[in-house]
């Protein structure tokens, strides 16, 4: 079990397209664990493996008082409606921006053990799947927006991030 580094936007593997995932067993049990921990140490609901520098079709989320879910090798099979709603993403922490995605989902995958399943998901947990899903295609939410938007917040991700890394040196040297 290990909380890991959070990669940050734009820093590989985040921008590349993710491998499928081939080979279930335990060293991916111990990347889905770390995922889930990772998750939780930073509080959010939905983690993809290039978040933590590992380049897999893999992704976990965990609304608050739900299940915990593992997908790996998602397909979304359909979907409809569309609806604006606030995202925010463990990549660029402090930045966020209304998002349009579609309401409803019909996804396919499997579970951290290989075995396939499909399931609906609607409003936020579509929302979420469909965030997570762009992570393995190498798109995060800003590439989502529309071009002045995108600008104002990547303007505004780049003094947070100097910020960000400043603060992990100055926690990197404290005595
Ligand atoms: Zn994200």
């Amino acid at each position: 079990m290990a909380v890991r580094r959070i990669v940050y936007y734009p820093d590989e593997p985040l921008k590349a397209k993710a491998k499928p995932v081939e080979v279930f067993g335990p060293k991916l049990d111990r990347l889905v664990e770390d995922l889930f921990d990772t998750l939780h140490a930073y509080e959010g609901v939905g983690l993809a493996a290039p978040q933590v520098g590992a380049s897999k079709r893999l992704f976990v989320l965990q609304e608050p008082g739900g299940e915990p879910m593992c997908f790996a090798n998602p397909e979304i099979l359909e979907q409809e409606g569309r609806e604006e709603g606030e995202e925010g993403c463990l990549s660029l922490p402090r930045i966020y921006a209304q998002v349009s995605r579609a309401t409803r989902l019909k996804v396919r995958a499997q579970d951290a053990s290989g075995e396939e399943f499909e399931m609906e998901a609607l409003d936020f947990l579509a929302r979420v799947i469909q965030h997570e899903s762009d992570h393995l295609d190498g798109i995060l939410f800003p590439e989502r927006l529309d071009l002045i938007t995108r600008q104002e917040k990547l303007q505004e991700w780049a003094e947070v991030r100097e910020q960000l890394l400043a603060e992990e040196a100055e926690a990197k040297h404290a005595p």
